[in-house]
């Protein structure tokens, strides 16, 4: 599942390719993917309308055009592909914006979980899935005090809670495991049973740790690659995530792996104590 770090290298990449060409045409092969209007009225509102900029909040992708916002969630398996209107289109292709001139831009999604929405143009925060997002984890949005209050609140597992995208945003299963781990926290430790210093690192953590995997392009864990086939390089910097049974590199114990509701969860017994 694409993170931040993988999102925000889709990112990057869908604006080089798509600022200032414009849409001649949509298909929609999977209708159930467009949420809250209609698929055809999704296809006639976009038809003419040229890519502006590539925004991102949170793991959403906002594709703006001339008039309209576009609300893209890539959730489990979803790619974007800039390829000739020539070539045959995969069978995992369910959503074409074809351009004006040779090329389209192909929604790929094996598992059709990603979404589509419309909004108009900038008009991102009326929307109730942008609303519930907490801070940016990088510049002012981001702020210890916020996040102190965020998790003082809750007496779920710290794991839990900077998982729901409230406290912060960006933190998915992969670099959670990460920033309890160089915050030195045990995954499951109640959220509001945390030191002030603990806090303070996890803080820290979050920040280095995303802003180090945005600069590398994101990790490349499965099916992940960016809308031009580059693979992110940060999952060589994993230093517990996938490393199950492996020393742990600040002082040699095994790393161990539990299921935290439901999830794969990675830690060290020795650095992170409960
Ligand atoms: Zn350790």
């Amino acid at each position: 599942m694409p993170e931040l770090p993988e999102v925000e290298n889709v990112r990057a990449t869908l604006a080089e390719l798509v600022v200032g060409r414009t849409i001649k045409a949509v298909d929609i092969g999977v209708p159930k993917m467009i949420r809250g209007i209609e698929a055809d009225q999704f296809a006639t509102d976009l038809t003419n309308e040229t890519f502006v900029a590539i925004r991102r909040r949170g793991k959403f992708l906002l594709l703006d055009t001339t008039n309209y916002t576009i609300l893209s969630h890539l959730r489990m398996e979803g790619k974007y592909r800039l390829a000739p209107q020539t070539e045959a289109r995969t069978k995992h292709t369910h959503i074409v914006f074809q351009l004006t001139d040779e090329d389209e831009l192909r929604y790929l999604d094996v598992r059709k979980f990603g979404t589509m929405e419309l909004v108009a143009r900038g008009d991102e925060g009326s929307t109730r899935a942008i609303q519930k997002l907490g801070p940016e984890p990088f510049g002012d949005d981001f702020q210890l005090a916020a996040f102190k209050a965020a998790l003082a609140r809750s007496t779920r597992g710290i794991k839990n809670v900077l998982l729901d995208q409230k406290a912060v945003v960006g933190l998915g299963n992969i670099y959670v495991d990460e920033v309890c781990f160089q915050a030195q926290v045990h995954p499951t430790k109640a959220s509001n049973s945390l030191t002030a210093a603990e806090v303070t690192r996890l803080y820290d953590v979050t920040r280095s740790i995303l802003t180090e995997a945005v600069r590398l392009g994101g990790s490349t864990i499965r099916t992940y690659v960016n809308s031009q086939g580059k693979i992110g390089n940060y999952q060589d910097k994993l230093l517990v995530y996938g490393h199950k049974g492996e020393p742990c590199p600040h002082c040699g114990s095994l790393i161990e792996k539990i299921q935290y509701h439901g999830r794969g969860t990675h830690y060290c017994p020795s650095c992170q104590p409960k």
